[in-house]
């Protein structure tokens, strides 16, 4: 075996993804529209963008786990506040 046929994954072991089943399944309960109903979010109640990015509810630093429980499906916008507001937890 070539030596320099070995890749360094330590950059993707930081942003674990969900399982391929847990993915389809967060996809079917979806329907392709972004889950997300955060008020620090700019839309009013349920975002209805077309969801693209699997969030983890509970962050697995924090022991959050690879089940459909813990897993949203966003729009790229409100993964990006999702995890702004946890950053940024006191600001109003
Ligand atoms: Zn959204
Ligand atoms: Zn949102």
């Amino acid at each position: 075996m070539p030596s320099d046929a070995v890749v360094d994954r330590a950059t993707e072991e930081d942003y674990v993804s969900f399982p391929e089943s847990v993915q389809r399944l967060a996809r079917q309960r979806a329907r392709g529209t972004c889950e997300c109903t955060n008020s620090s979010c700019p839309h009013y109640g349920h975002c209805r963008l077309p969801a693209k990015e699997f969030h983890h509810k509970k962050a697995i630093a924090d022991g959050g786990d690879e089940e459909l429980t813990n897993c949203q499906y966003f729009c790229v916008a409100c993964h990006e506040q999702a995890h702004k507001t946890t950053d940024q937890l006191g600001r109003i």
